[in-house]
């Protein structure tokens, strides 16, 4: 039977490579793979998953009141799909998981989500939050601390260094910059208002 997966870690611990490297595992097997992206994540291009070590592949793009399950089914009828891979998956919606559930269950097809468990508040994204309660398997890709302890957390700095510890959840391509820390230096970065080394 087929699985569902949501695969999270904070941020720059590899997700897209990682999405990119199990792509192509099952491409070299002759297998026909689907990758989608947030519409909303145009740091790189419309279109594609983008790794920064250099991988790249073309992708679809969701949006909120896109059935994605539909969108599956009709690539699908066309040539038959083995794998579904997510990325930025955070930005899925309820309904999207459901139909992913629906696809993994009543079409026996993969589907492999990658995304951030928490936004820079500390708070469940919807899409992880779903995924955490519903997906077969949760798998933690681990990136570390400025200490070297595990990051599970994502700071969001302005431009000038500073914490800023509100705003909107997604903020995608601004002059911001998110850093990935442990749960210690979160808090001790999010009371001074500062991190102590980057
Ligand atoms: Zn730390």
């Amino acid at each position: 039977m087929a699985q569902l997966y949501f695969y999270y870690s904070a941020m720059n611990a590899g997700k897209s490579t990682s999405l990119l490297q199990s792509s192509y595992n099952y491409n070299e097997r002759g297998m026909r793979t689907l990758i989608f992206t947030a519409a909303i994540d145009t740091r790189f291009a419309k279109g594609k998953v983008t790794s920064r070590i250099g991988l790249s592949a073309d992708a679809l793009l969701f949006s909120d009141d896109m059935n994605i399950r539909d969108a599956i089914l009709a690539e699908n009828n066309k040539e038959p799909i083995h794998c579904v891979l997510i990325d930025e998956c955070q930005f899925l919606t309820k309904a999207h998981v459901e139909q992913l559930c629906e696809i993994t269950d009543s079409y026996d097809i993969p589907v492999l989500t990658y995304g951030l468990r928490t936004d820079f508040r500390g708070e469940l994204f919807t899409g992880s939050a779903y995924l955490l309660a519903w997906a077969d398997k949760l798998v933690e890709l681990k990136t570390v601390c400025y200490c070297g302890r595990k990051a599970n957390k994502v700071l969001r700095l302005a431009a000038n260094g500073k914490v800023l510890s509100d705003g909107a959840q997604v903020e995608i391509g601004g002059n911001e910059k998110y850093v990935s820390v442990c749960r210690k230096h979160y808090t001790e970065a999010t009371l001074k208002g500062r991190i102590e080394q980057l």
